[in-house]
C-alpha cells in the first residue's frame, strides 16, 4: 500500500502568463521536456518562472528504469531541426542558463552525443551569454560519445548515478553505477576546467551510510556538484517509495556533502537534477 503523503511534499501550483508562455512556445515549437514528461512536482513553481528543462531526442526511452515516468520503447530517428527549434525558444524564454537533457538513446551509435552537441552549438549561435547544462545518459561508457559532448564545451556537465549501487538491480538494472561513475571521472579529466555534477533520489529504501558513500564515491569521480531529492513513484506499477525522508535529514546530507568538497549542492524534498539549476551553477563556479 501506498505511504501517505507527509505535509511537507505537499505543493500548491502557481498559474501564470509565463506558465502559458512556456507552454505555447513548448507546442509551437515541437519540444519535449523532462518536466513534463517526467511528471516533476516542480513544474508548476518553474514554468511560472519562465524556467524549463529541454528532453531532447525524442520522448521515448530506450531503457525500462523503474522509477521513471518517460515512457520506453522504439524511438524515432533524431530530428536534425530540433537543435535550431530548441535554441529560438531558449531566446524566446530569455534564459540565462539552459538545461538540455535526453532520454536514452542505446540504438544510435554514439548514444545521441552528437546530437547533444548540436544543440549545445545551437544555443551558442542563438544566444551568445547563455550557459549550458547537459544532462546526459550513460552513453554506455563510451568515451567517443562523452568527448563528442565535452568539445561542445557545455559549461556544467551532468550525469546522475540516481540511487545508491545496491539497489540499482531492482531501480535501473539496465545501468552500471560504475560505469556512471567512470563517465564523471572522464569528464573530469577531458576537461579539468569542467563544472561537473551528479544526482540521486533518496526514499528508494537506502540507508544514510550508503548516501554518504555514494558522495565520497562522486567526490573520488572528480564530482563538483550535487543534489539530492525525495523520490516520488509516478505510478502504482513503478518502484514503491520506501520512506519519506524528513527535511531536517536532507540538510544534514547537505552539510555533510559540503564538508567533502562539493562546490555547490542542493538537498531537499522537492530537489530535482535540474532544479534551481542555474542558481546552483553560480554557486559552484564562484567557488573557483
Ligand atoms: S525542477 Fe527541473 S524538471 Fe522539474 S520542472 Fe523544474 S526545470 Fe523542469
Amino acid at each position: 500500500m501506498a505511504l501517505p503523503k507527509p505535509d511537507w511534499l505537499r505543493k500548491r501550483l502557481p498559474l501564470n502568463a509565463a506558465t502559458m508562455k512556456v507552454e505555447a512556445g513548448l507546442m509551437e515549437r515541437k519540444l519535449h521536456t523532462i518536466c513534463q514528461e517526467g511528471c516533476c512536482p516542480n513544474q508548476g513553481e518553474c514554468f511560472a518562472k519562465g524556467i524549463a528543462t529541454f528532453l531532447i531526442l525524442g520522448d521515448i526511452c530506450t531503457r525500462n528504469c523503474r522509477f521513471c515516468a518517460v515512457h520506453h520503447g522504439k524511438p524515432l530517428a533524431p530530428d536534425p531541426d530540433e537543435s535550431g527549434r530548441l535554441a529560438l525558444e531558449v531566446r524566446e524564454l530569455g534564459l540565462r542558463f539552459a538545461v538540455v537533457t535526453s532520454v536514452t538513446r542505446d540504438d544510435l551509435p554514439d548514444g545521441g552525443a552528437g546530437h547533444f552537441s548540436s544543440v549545445i552549438r545551437a544555443i551558442r549561435a542563438e544566444c551568445p551569454g547563455v550557459g549550458v547544462e547537459v544532462l546526459i545518459p550513460d552513453f554506455q561508457g563510451s568515451a567517443s560519445a562523452l568527448q563528442t559532448v565535452i568539445d561542445a564545451a557545455p559549461e556544467v556537465l551532468n550525469h546522475n548515478v540516481e540511487t545508491v549501487p545496491r539497489l540499482y538491480p531492482h531501480v535501473r538494472p539496465q545501468a552500471s553505477y560504475s560505469r556512471s561513475l567512470e563517465l564523471l571521472k572522464m569528464a573530469r579529466e577531458m576537461d579539468p576546467s569542467l563544472l561537473t555534477k551528479s544526482g540521486l533520489m533518496v526514499g528508494l529504501g537506502e540507508s544514510a551510510t550508503e548516501v554518504e558513500d555514494v558522495m565520497a564515491d562522486l567526490r573520488k569521480a572528480g564530482c563538483d556538484m550535487l543534489t539530492i531529492g525525495q523520490y516520488l513513484c509516478p505510478s502504482d506499477r513503478h518502484f514503491p517509495v520506501a520512506a519519506y525522508i524528513h527535511p531536517e535529514i536532507f540538510a544534514s546530507y547537505r552539510q555533510t556533502a559540503l564538508s567533502m568538497g562539493f562546490r555547490s549542492v542542493a538537498a531537499s524534498p522537492f530537489v530535482r537534477s535540474s532544479y534551481m539549476a542555474e542558481k546552483g551553477f553560480q554557486a559552484a563556479a564562484q567557488c573557483r
